[in-house]
């Protein structure tokens, strides 16, 4: 054997994860990383399709996918093709020249939605910040609107940035943060008739309602389907008044709901609306889209140096292109009708513990009965022990949100793992 075979074996050995891998050190983790994080004690490794593994070997059901964001799921070929071809190529230049995966990606968006024109950035909270910004721009240009104020609904969740943790409809998040933004009011969901009190009393006046903002299903909030027949008076309203109605769809847009767009399932076109989780299917990316009369930014109004770069627009385009070739939305209705049966089920089984299921497609939350004995972490806990992951949306909904090529038989084996953990807590 050459000296050089022989070193090559040597650093192989060294190398080998097998051998004396060290075990994941949490204390040496949080003594660098900042507290912003209530952690569960895993850590995960590695992923395939809708499985993941822990940094023990462990395996998991991912119902979780990253928050709403693996559309996916992990390692998904396409995915791993669209990273390292795009990164072979090019991976960022900046917004002074023109970027051709931008301009593909804002393409398909254009031409799979009610939109007419799309500006990338690169999260939820960005997205929604853009939104607010054109919404007020347009109010001030077209509108001649001073100080305009933007609608938002409790219990919404619409990011942790400071124009948008004040427009999220949810105290607990706002809490120490103040002076909050001014311009924002907030209105209960799927209520007509507060809406139509408030928008009534602030434009007493002269008109000052700007823009109302919604989610098409509140997510982090607790699950909560918009009523159809609410959104529909609501975007009468807006056309009666010249009010901008504006759609975060961050966590519902990408086929999660069944329908390629949240506000599909609502029957009304939104003027402005946003997207960020299921758009990169993992690689961070934000958008925000709106009709042409409304797209009054010109160059100098609004910025990102990462936003819309080749990488996360090329594999964005990729994540687009994949859910129509595999008719991933197919899938989504279908496992998700599959999912709300089980999920039902299992609530009608234990009704000291369950009030019920509630969502659309793959975006559904187990209700927790308001005198239950356990709250949902209580429920991602003991699904968490017997392989199943699962995200508490608020403290009594559990909610199920699996790559969007989640297979039938995986439905099946997250609601055998779901029964086990029950049985845990009886
Ligand atoms: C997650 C989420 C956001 C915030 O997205 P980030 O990428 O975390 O900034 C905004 N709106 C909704 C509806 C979300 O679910």
């Amino acid at each position: 054997m050459s000296f050089a075979t022989q070193m090559r074996n040597a650093f192989k050995a060294l190398a080998s994860p097998k051998v004396n891998a060290p075990a994941f050190d949490a204390v040496t983790f949080d003594s660098a990383v900042m507290n912003t994080y209530g952690r569960f004690p895993l850590a995960l490794e590695r992923g395939q399709g809708c499985r993941v593994w822990d940094t023990d070997g462990q395996e998991y059901l991912d119902f979780v996918a990253g928050i709403a964001t693996c559309t996916l799921g992990h390692g998904h070929p396409a995915l791993v093709e669209a990273v390292t071809q795009q990164m072979q190529k090019l991976h960022h230049v900046s917004n002074l020249y023109y970027i051709p995966e931008q301009g593909q990606l804002a393409q398909w968006l254009t031409q799979h939605s009610c939109a007419d024109k799309a500006f990338f950035c690169n999260s939820g909270a960005e997205a929604n910040e853009a939104a607010i910004k054109l919404a007020r721009k347009y109010a001030h240009v077209k509108r001649d609107i001073e100080t305009p104020i933007i609608l938002t609904a409790n219990a919404s969740f619409h990011g942790r940035t400071l124009a948008t943790v004040t427009a999220t409809g949810q105290p607990k998040y706002q809490k120490n943060f103040s002076p909050l933004v001014p311009g924002f009011h907030y209105v209960p969901f799927n209520d007509i008739e507060a809406l139509k009190v408030a928008i009534a009393q602030l434009d007493q006046a002269q008109p000052q309602v700007a823009a109302i903002l919604l989610e098409p299903l509140q997510g982090e909030g607790g699950v909560n389907p918009g009523d159809r027949d609410y959104f529909q008076q609501v975007r009468q309203l807006c056309n009666d008044t010249g009010i901008l109605l504006i759609l975060d769809e961050v966590q519902v847009g990408m086929g999660r709901t069944g329908q390629l767009w949240g506000y599909q399932n609502l029957g009304i076109e939104p003027d402005i609306f946003t997207l960020a989780k299921g758009l990169g299917g993992g690689v961070p990316i934000g958008a925000m889209l709106c009709k042409r009369d409304c797209a009054v930014f010109e160059p100098g109004d609004h910025a990102s140096t990462f936003g819309g770069n080749p990488f996360v627009c090329g594999v964005a385009t990729t994540v687009c292109q994949t859910l129509m070739q595999e008719q991933l939305i197919d899938n989504v209705t279908a496992r998700g009708t599959e999912l709300r049966s089980g999920l039902t089920a299992i609530a009608q089984q234990h009704p000291t513990l369950f009030a019920g299921v509630r969502g659309w497609g793959l975006i559904n939350g187990l209700v927790l009965a308001d005198d239950a004995p356990i709250k949902s972490i209580d429920v991602v806990k003991a699904a968490m022990a017997q392989g199943l992951l699962l995200v508490p949306a608020g403290p009594s909904v559990v909610r199920f949100v699996p790559p969007l090529i989640v297979t039938a038989e995986e439905v099946q084996a997250a609601l055998a793992k779901l029964r086990s953990a029950i049985l845990t807590l009886t």
